[in-house]
């Protein structure tokens, strides 16, 4: 991720959506399915406003499928229409343009009511960076987009890329949001999941609170991979995590001459691992932080 994002360029960024806006009639708000509230921009609902929009759950082929059915759920409940989608294999994408003429339903009938043909939909993909907005836009378009970047002028330069047949029409340039920071937790979620440089936060602290995550919600998914006979009796105890480190170190062979474990190391296999899907399908946040999942048979 190249942007720094100060208070200016917050506020560049905002400007840029909300011109943007003006020229679009369902705003496409793109999560990231593994970490669907600490991939969203704080101020999201304040910026999209009165704007139609279409929340849509992305990468959601490294997520759990029962959770991500809970989010679905949870927005729902919100009053949002929410599909989860893989932009990578384009699996569901095709929901994109079917579930927004549902939620534009009205002004389809305003417009033949009035006698107009109705015209294309126009929708502009927003999200923090690293959520998959270019790789979604491409997979829409059937094509490689070029991105040229936001200019001064939103409107010049700018095209319309036509999907669906047609009947929807895009914004070539996303609209990119700027993620929380107040909160750590969502600081580590957002590193664990890539969309934040791991230079901005130590790569063992990453991978500690994956792994803390992971304990909680899918021990015997991580118990599997890494050879880990019995969970920490307390997992609020960050000996016991580190702990479960070393032994993950030790099973990946990720030790320094000596016998000792070399933390940088186990921390990268760790979130490689993640990353890559190897550690299974998994959700770092539910929408009710009761809802445990300790079994891979619960997650069927
Ligand atoms: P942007 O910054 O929001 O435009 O994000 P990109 O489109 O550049 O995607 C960031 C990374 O996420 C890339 O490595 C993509 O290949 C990956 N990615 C995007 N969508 C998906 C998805 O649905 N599934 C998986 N597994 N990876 C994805």
């Amino acid at each position: 991720m190249d942007i720094q994002w100060f208070p200016g360029h917050m506020t560049k960024a905002r400007r840029q959506i909300e011109a943007k806006l003006k020229l679009i009639d369902i705003a496409i708000e793109l999560l990231d399915a593994r970490i669907p509230l600490s991939s969203r921009n704080p101020l999201v609902d304040e910026i999209l406003l009165h704007k139609p929009r279409l929340i849509v759950l992305n990468k959601s082929d490294l997520a759990d499928a029962q959770a991500t059915k809970a989010w679905i759920n949870y927005f729902a409940n919100q009053g949002h229409t929410c599909i989860a989608v893989d932009s990578n294999s384009g699996h569901n994408v095709n929901q994109i343009a079917i579930q927004s003429k549902i939620i534009l339903r009205d002004w389809f009938e305003r417009q033949i009511s009035r006698g107009i043909n109705p015209r294309a939909m126009r929708a502009l993909i927003v999200g923090i960076p690293n959520v998959g907005k270019s790789t979604l836009i491409n997979k829409l378009a059937g094509r490689k987009i070029a991105l040229t970047g936001d200019r001064p002028g939103v409107t010049k330069g700018q095209q319309w890329i036509k999907v669906t047949g047609g009947e929807l029409e895009l914004l070539d340039t996303p609209g990119i949001l700027w993620p929380k920071f107040e909160d750590q937790t969502v600081g580590y979620r957002l590193a664990v999941t890539g969309a934040i440089k791991e230079e901005v936060l130590h790569i063992d602290d990453i991978a500690f609170y994956a792994v803390k995550d992971m304990i909680k919600k899918y021990w015997s998914t991580l118990a599997d991979r890494y050879q880990l006979k019995s969970p920490p009796d307390n997992v609020e105890d960050p000996e016991e995590i580190v702990k479960i480190m070393e032994q993950i170190g030790r099973v990946r062979g990720c030790v320094i001459s000596g016998g000792q474990i070399d933390f940088d190391k186990t921390s990268s296999v760790i979130l490689r691992d993640f990353r890559a899907g190897k550690l299974g399908n998994i959700t770092l946040e539910l929408p009710d932080e009761n809802v445990i999942i300790t079994t891979k048979d619960d997650l069927n």
